[in-house]
């Protein structure tokens, strides 16, 4: 059987649930990850999901083979930090940029997109580690929609002066 690449894999914080998808080529191809200049997030862009059915949707898209996407990390509406791929592979999330960024997906209650106060305390917990492991700037933690124009984040692209603010808020290292 394929083993994915165990070299140079990072391991995260106890507060992150590691449920590592199965290797396939819809979601987990175990493709390396050489380089890491980047974290994009994303909202999963349907309501009221929580992390664990996401991560059953990626998983099963090796059976229904229905669309290639994945992501490193998922955080639930509870605050929940699930992660579905090693951070030394690449996930399917981000087009272009897929090649040297790690992708976390959000999920939401509603059609706004807006996260609950949970998971944006997880995500900026998230954050600040990997801003800490990769030695990133605030010009490296991208919204997809600065990637491809897509709108996701859906809230922070449409309240773009909070996402700013959110930025703020991170914890980076001194230049
Ligand atoms: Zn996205």
């Amino acid at each position: 059987m394929q083993q994915g690449n165990n070299e140079g894999e990072i391991t995260p914080p106890d507060w992150v649930t590691q449920d590592l998808l199965p290797l396939n080529e819809y979601s987990r191809p175990g493709e390396d990850l050489p380089q890491v200049n980047g974290v994009v997030v994303h909202y999963v862009g349907n309501p009221g999901t929580t992390a664990e059915q996401n991560r059953s949707y990626y998983a099963n898209l090796a059976e229904t083979h229905e669309t290639y996407v994945s992501s490193h990390f998922l955080i639930g509406m509870d605050g929940t930090i699930l992660q579905c791929v090693p951070l030394n592979e690449i996930s399917y999330c981000s087009n272009d940029r897929n090649g040297d960024t790690i992708a976390i997906e959000c999920c939401h209650p509603d059609e706004t997109g807006q996260f609950t106060q949970e998971t944006i305390n997880s995500l900026t917990r998230l954050l600040n580690w990997l801003i800490e492991v990769y030695d990133l700037g605030p010009e490296d933690i991208l919204r997809h929609y600065d990637v491809t124009g897509k709108e996701c984040p859906r809230y922070f692209v449409q309240h773009a002066e909070e996402w700013e603010e959110f930025l703020d808020t991170l914890t980076f290292p001194a230049p």
